[in-house]
């Protein structure tokens, strides 16, 4: 008999989830790399002064001046490139430069007045500028001083994290009082799940952080063991753990750990654990280019304003806290994490940033792998919440993956929340039947009404309910994150008769 249970609430994670925060969304991003081909550096102007100049001098020194690192990433072949199309959108830049690359061809661009050719060493040197540009823009885009967050915008993300924390305990005790068992996913597997579609990491952080807090003074359950709080990934990633001189290999916890710990013949604590899966990669993780292994590295300060998580930059101006550990790592710098299994050197280029793209991409087993559980947790779910994710079915490949991943749940059962914004909405809280169509004909938000039309041709309407006051704003009362609003949007009572914490049969 197949697994039975599996997270309840699937919550996909998207760029509208995260625009409070000052990320941008690939739309902006593309913007943006054309103003700085452009020598256009208005979108600099409120940022701290030292991070802008920073920035800058890695645009227009490093990336140009610099004979090794220009090399590698190649700006200028990336500004030829783009400016040939003004209309380029992230997606087709991305499908364009892997097809090009796959078929080992290069680039013929007319621009100046003149055809340049790009050969195919310099489109690859584009496309890892490209990669490159992303992540440091985005990593720019969440510092308000050197090396850390806006504490201020943070804190609704923190409070959500809280609380999603604060939820799965109390679902411990629950379902511990209703007896069930320590070692199978009825007790241990959290109740929801989270797949982001951003490369940044920070709700992962967040959540790290609080679990890290709650690890360090856990509740003790009757027989004394103390609740312990992990995140699984889906796969499995390392990194390098440095005791003292020596180099050790440390994991991410996983479910087959979580259950081990549970065994009821070797108590010494109990542990519970949830999904996080980022199925298009994440700034800061790196697939060895020698090995193929799936790595990752954290800084030992744990500071949950610090922006360490999104890894090294090639400028340590742009990622201040940052601090090389092995002998390797201080040796060569410039953004290097040394695999921990094999000893290689990687570099920000050998981060593996996926936007859904037509052309076939070389299989990363790891993200193969996600993408399988991705399709199993959509499949197993009771409810979907649309986060700010919004669902771009025109991307044929995303069509197919959803409808057949949802193709096996009963769509009379399976419920979902959207969770968008629209400024310009004053109406109630929630959109359902009629109401939803109403908004649709006579908004003139058109990515809102997609996105609508889009989870519309998936889910039943029956089934929908629509919310248009954006993240955090959706989970908060008086200023602050509510509990109570947060039990109702990830388990409603409409859709959990129980409630919370809900049943397990
Ligand atoms: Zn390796």
């Amino acid at each position: 008999m197949p697994e039975k249970y599996w997270p309840e609430t699937v919550i996909l994670w998207g760029a509208g989830a995260t625009k409070n925060l000052g990320l941008h969304a690939t739309k902006e991003l593309i913007k943006l790399i054309l103003d700085i081909s452009n020598n256009d550096f208005s979108f600099l102007k409120d940022k701290d002064k030292k991070l802008a100049d920073a920035f800058k001098k890695l645009v227009t020194e490093d990336l140009i001046k610099d004979p090794m690192i220009s090399r590698i990433y190649d700006l200028k072949a990336l500004d030829i490139i783009i400016s040939t199309n003004n209309k380029f959108n992230m997606h087709d830049l991305f499908t364009m430069l892997d097809q090009l690359i796959e078929n080992d061809m290069g680039f013929n661009a007319f621009c100046d007045g003149r055809t340049q050719f790009l050969r195919v060493e310099r489109v690859k040197a584009a496309k890892r500028c490209l990669i490159l540009l992303i992540e440091e823009l985005e990593r720019l885009s969440v510092q308000k001083t050197p090396g850390y967050v806006d504490k201020k915008k943070i804190e609704p993300y923190y409070e959500f994290a809280k609380i999603l924390t604060e939820l799965m305990v109390e679902e411990a005790r629950a379902f511990e009082d209703r007896g069930y068992k320590r070692d199978t996913r009825r007790f241990y597997l959290y109740s929801y799940a989270i797949i982001s579609f951003n490369w940044d990491p920070l709700i992962l952080w967040n959540i790290f952080n609080v679990h890290k807090e709650e690890n360090k003074n856990p509740i003790c359950f009757k027989d004394g063991l103390e609740l312990q709080l992990y995140d699984d990934f889906g796969t499995k990633v390392a990194s390098n753990y440095l005791d003292g001189d020596e180099s050790e290999i440390w994991y991410t916890s996983d479910e087959s750990q979580c259950r081990s710990i549970n065994d009821y013949n070797y108590p010494s604590r109990i542990a519970r654990i949830g999904k996080v899966l980022f199925p298009h990669g994440m700034f800061g993780s790196r697939i060895c280019p020698e090995c193929g292994k799936s790595i990752i590295t954290f800084e030992e300060k744990w500071d949950r304003l610090s922006t360490e998580i999104f890894g090294p930059s090639i400028l340590q101006d742009l990622q201040k806290n940052w601090k090389y550990k092995t002998h390797k790592e201080n040796k060569y710098k410039k953004g290097a994490i040394e695999c921990p299994y094999c000893g290689q050197i990687t570099y920000p280029y050998d981060m593996t940033l996926i936007i859904q793209s037509l052309s076939k991409q070389k299989n990363v087993a790891a993200l193969e792998e996600l993408k399988t559980e991705m399709g199993l947790l959509m499949k197993n779910a009771k409810h979907i919440i649309f986060a700010g994710y919004s669902l771009p079915l025109d991307d044929i490949m995303v069509k197919t993956f959803f409808m057949s991943s949802i193709s096996g749940n009963d769509k009379n059962k399976l419920k979902c929340t959207v969770i968008n914004y629209d400024e310009k909405y004053r109406g109630e809280d929630w959109l359902t039947g009629q109401n939803i169509y109403k908004y649709m004909r006579r908004s003139k938000n058109h990515s809102v009404v997609e996105c609508i039309r889009n989870v519309l041709d998936i889910f039943l309407e029956k089934n929908i309910r629509v919310c248009l006051k954006g993240i955090p704003e959706v989970f908060m009362k008086d200023g602050r994150i509510s509990k109570k609003k947060v039990i109702d949007i990830l388990y409603p009572r409409d859709y959990f008769r129980e409630g919370f914490p809900i049943k397990r049969d």
